[in-house]
């Protein structure tokens, strides 16, 4: 099968995120870059704990589907622009995890110093204003936003990690989540400490 390593380790990703509660069913989409011009994507609909390799799509940037034969996502736009600006960016995630979430419905993002692993693991970190999901709006904010940020957050949406690989922007994925938990949990005990450098 064409790209079967990365179709296994796409696969792989997904069921990662989902045992660890950071996407919900058949919410968010996953890409790996396969060239210049095409990315393996995740297809709309399918569970992420469940997806199959043969379930992945392979679209060209501009959209036009290579091989696949589920529906393909309407937030693969997004996935496509970062890709075309950013050359550096070879995976990028898409999803909705509760607590990271929670700071996009806000408006905000994590504030970068509450951890020291905000800075070292996650890195900057932007917001993309409110559009609707899929809309053509959505991709110009995340055009607006990407060229200074690995880490976006979408305005009562959802969050986006990109990396140079899967793994990588797996983690970010996980410690953003981890970080916005621990920060309810101490603002519950009502004595935030940020620290300066
Ligand atoms: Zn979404």
């Amino acid at each position: 099968m064409f790209a079967e390593k990365q179709r296994a380790e796409l696969c792989k990703i997904a069921r990662m995120l989902y045992e660890q509660g950071l996407v919900s069913g058949t919410a968010g989409n996953l890409s790996v870059r396969l060239d210049e011009k095409t990315m393996l994507i995740t297809p709309s609909g399918v569970h992420k704990g469940m997806l199959a390799p043969e379930d992945l799509i392979v679209q060209n940037f501009d959209l036009t589907v290579v091989s696949g034969t589920r529906k393909p996502t309407k937030e693969a736009a997004m996935h496509s622009k970062i890709y075309e600006l950013r050359p550096d960016i070879e995976a990028v995630l898409h999803t909705h995890p509760a607590a990271a979430t929670a700071f996009a419905v806000c408006g905000e993002v994590l504030p970068a110093n509450c951890l020291v692993e905000v800075d070292s693991v996650i890195g900057s970190m932007g917001l993309a204003g409110y559009a609707p999901a899929g809309s053509r709006e959505l991709v110009l904010e995340i055009e607006r936003v990407v060229p200074e940020h690995d880490v976006i957050f979408l305005q009562n949406h959802g969050l986006i990690t990109c990396g140079k690989n899967l793994m990588s922007a797996f983690c970010k994925m996980e410690s953003v989540e981890n970080a916005a938990k621990t920060l309810f949990m101490a603002e519950r005990m009502g004595r935030v400490q940020f620290f300066r450098d």
